[in-house]
């Protein structure tokens, strides 16, 4: 995935100001940076629930920004974990993780419940398909959403924040998930405060500030030696 030169206004407040950003394939980039920087509005512009201003935003070669470009097959293409888990309170777990499939990748009921059922069994929860939202914790909940997610076979996840809403005792599990993932080779694109997991699992990170990408390269580097001033004002608050 490559992004150019991107810049996305809201009204006249101009928050991605020209980013230039790539992650390869089988690639864990992690973005970290201050409350309003713009981190969560550039992930929302790769899987287009917002429209960038300007720029080009390229996957496996496809631009999609173009206006041609079928929006429902980037979106099952990406999958997208958020900091709110967003799950159906109506719906359980298994309802909640074949919906799309069904809908979106038109797939019948047996094949979306059995790979349903392998994702679960990936995250851990596959005991708990017939449970309601409601009658989990916070990181099953998020497990949950991350096996959503996954069951739409993307080619790339794109993580907001993802243990940010959840109490301290159950940010583990989900951040193990996402290891495990990498792991296996997925290509992931990671918002997070957790430096340690930045550190740890991903190949690059990337510090946002106003808008722009200050600083980018190896975790050791970035986290280790920063170059920037702001970059380590940041560091200096979180670590
Ligand atoms: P971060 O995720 O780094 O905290 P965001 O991308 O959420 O930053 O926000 C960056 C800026 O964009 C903030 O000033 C925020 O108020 C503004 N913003 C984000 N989404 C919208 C929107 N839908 N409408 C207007 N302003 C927005
Ligand atoms: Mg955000």
């Amino acid at each position: 995935m490559e992004v150019r030169n991107l810049h996305k206004s809201f009204g006249n407040n101009e928050v991605l100001k020209g980013i230039d950003f790539h992650v390869n394939q089988g690639e864990v980039v992690c973005v970290i940076g201050p409350s309003g920087s713009g981190k969560s509005t550039l992930l929302r512009c790769v899987n287009r629930l917002e429209e960038p201003t300007t720029g080009t935003i390229r996957v496996e070669g496809t631009d999609i920004t173009d206006p041609e470009t079928d929006l429902d097959a980037v979106r099952t293409r990406i999958g997208m974990v958020f900091q709110q888990f967003n799950l159906f309170p109506h719906l359980n777990v298994l309802q909640n993780l074949t919906l799309a499939q069904r809908r979106a990748k038109k797939r019948g009921k047996a094949e979306a419940e059995a790979t349903a059922m392998k994702n679960l069994a990936k995250v851990g929860l596959a005991d708990r398909a017939k449970a309601f939202p409601s009658q989990l914790s916070g990181g099953q909940q998020q497990r949950v959403a991350i096996a959503r997610a996954l069951s739409m076979d993307p080619d790339m996840m794109l993580f907001d924040e993802p243990t940010s809403a959840l109490d301290p005792e159950l940010v583990g599990d989900v951040l193990e998930v996402m290891r495990q993932l990498a792991q296996e080779g997925m290509t992931m694109m990671v918002v997070t405060h957790e430096m340690g997991f930045a550190r740890e699992v991903g190949d690059r990170v990337v510090f946002m500030d106003g808008g722009v990408v200050v600083e980018q390269g190896a975790p050791e580097a970035v986290l280790g030696n920063p170059q920037h001033e702001r970059t380590r004002s940041f560091l200096s608050k979180v670590l």
